[in-house]
């Protein structure tokens, strides 16, 4: 009798190496796919107020949707760093869709670094094939746009919880394919004890009321909803109550830094139209390109682009190098990156609006779209107030006697 011969055994399946992020040169592309789109309807979908489809269909098809989502998941892998570059791109174009998008990477964000196991593997592919558009659900009536409360509580019934949410004003809420909600505990004692909770829209009724007539951001579609439905416990994104971590860590950071891009993109796109009108042929004999008041406003309009550009550069320096983003110093340099962003940003275009004048300053009509970037541009400050963020940072500024400049 022979021996049976034993076979090696097979070497265990190594898991796939999951691909490379994707790089700048592709993501230009793809960004420059989604401005093209979004160029070509930008003055209907602000003249009608209505959600940009086409815009959203594109950034589904490129990936765009899939930006923050690790490769390991199918997604395109980027950091903050390929969202700053992307939302900047989009905002020269139309800043509804480049805040549609860099809220949706916001929310991403937020599940990459909190949500459980299951809901990563149930939700993260499904984002980066581009199914999944986001929305965000935290401003209520009554607080406003205070993050860090909420009245409505969410309920129990065993280990699901109920979502029973008005919310006066949610960015694409009725094109949204999931909601992240921020609602009271279940069970808490105090409106200050905050869950977020992530909603499939099959999960729930969308009921809106009212109509959405505003003066700029008209494309966002920000309507107001009436959310219901009942959730699996696991939907709860990080620990029950524990939302203000969330805010220091993640939806702080990424909400100022991505809206700062987005306002920036929207007024380097302004003074770039504005430029290149003044050095077209349209503008020979007619402008003065030596005229003092003109080259002094355009400087202006420039400086206030770099301040903006290089104190965005600084926030996005520190988060990437810090892991603990609540110190004093880093979050009154993120709400001061949003607050100067905010004024500066609308100052730069305003002044751009005087340095032309009407015909190219305030006629809707002109190839430059001041008047357009102007409007949305008014929403700045208020997107999450400014003045809220203020008396915060006179808080923050107490706590730090030596004033440490990071
Ligand atoms: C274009 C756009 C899109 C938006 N999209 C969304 C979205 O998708 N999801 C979402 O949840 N929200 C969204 N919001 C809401 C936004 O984040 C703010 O919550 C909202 O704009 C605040 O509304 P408010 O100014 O009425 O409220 P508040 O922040 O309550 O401010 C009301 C007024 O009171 C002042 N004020 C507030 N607090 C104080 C205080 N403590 N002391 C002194 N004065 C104070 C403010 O300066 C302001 O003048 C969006 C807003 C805009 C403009």
């Amino acid at each position: 009798m022979t021996a049976p011969t034993l076979a090696p055994a097979p070497a265990p399946a190594r898991p796939a190496a999951a691909p490379p992020p994707i790089d700048r040169a592709a993501l230009a592309q793809r960004t420059d796919q989604v401005a093209a789109v979004a160029a070509e309807h930008v003055a209907r979908t602000d003249r009608d107020a209505s959600f940009p489809v086409e815009a959203l269909a594109e950034m589904r098809r490129t990936g765009l949707l899939g930006l923050l989502v690790p490769t390991r998941y199918g997604g395109l892998g980027g950091d903050t760093d390929a969202m700053v570059r992307t939302s900047i791109a989009l905002g020269r174009v139309d800043m509804s869709v480049a805040v549609i998008f860099a809220m949706h990477c916001q929310q991403v964000a937020a599940l990459v670094r909190y949500a459980d196991a299951r809901l990563r593997e149930e939700l993260l592919p499904e984002i980066a094939a581009g199914r999944r558009y986001l929305a965000s659900v935290t401003t209520e009536a009554g607080k406003g746009g205070h993050l860090l409360t909420s009245a409505a509580a969410l309920g129990r019934d065993d280990d699901r919880l109920v979502l029973d949410r008005f919310a006066p004003i949610v960015t694409g809420g009725e094109y949204a394919d999931g909601f992240l909600v921020t609602m009271q505990s279940p069970e808490s004692t105090s409106p200050n004890q905050v869950s977020l909770v992530y909603a499939h829209r099959e999960q729930l009724t969308v009921e809106r009321s009212g109509d959405w007539q505003p003066l700029g951001m008209r494309a966002s579609h920000s309507v107001a909803l009436h959310l219901k439905g009942t959730l699996p416990g696991h939907q709860v994104v990080g620990e029950h109550g524990d939302f203000r971590s969330m805010v220091t860590a993640v939806f702080g950071p990424m909400a100022h830094i991505g809206w700062s891009a987005c306002w920036l993109g929207t007024a380097a796109g302004a003074l770039s139209r504005v430029v290149k009108m003044l050095r077209g042929p349209q503008s020979r004999g007619r402008v003065d390109l030596g005229s003092e008041l003109l080259l002094t406003r355009l400087s202006r309009a420039r400086q206030r682009l770099d301040t903006v550009h290089a104190l965005l550069a600084q926030a996005q320096r520190v988060v990437a190098t810090h892991e603990d983003l609540s110190p004093p110093r880093i979050q009154l340099l993120l709400n001061a990156l949003k607050i100067t962003a905010a004024e500066e940003c609308h100052l730069a275009v305003d002044g751009l609006v005087e340095a032309v004048g009407m015909r190219h300053g305030y006629l809707k009509d002109s190839p430059t779209r001041l008047e357009h970037s102007l409007r949305d541009l008014r929403s700045a400050a208020l997107n999450y107030s400014n003045d809220r963020l203020h008396l915060v940072d006179g808080r923050l500024a107490l706590l730090d006697q030596e004033v440490r400049l990071d």
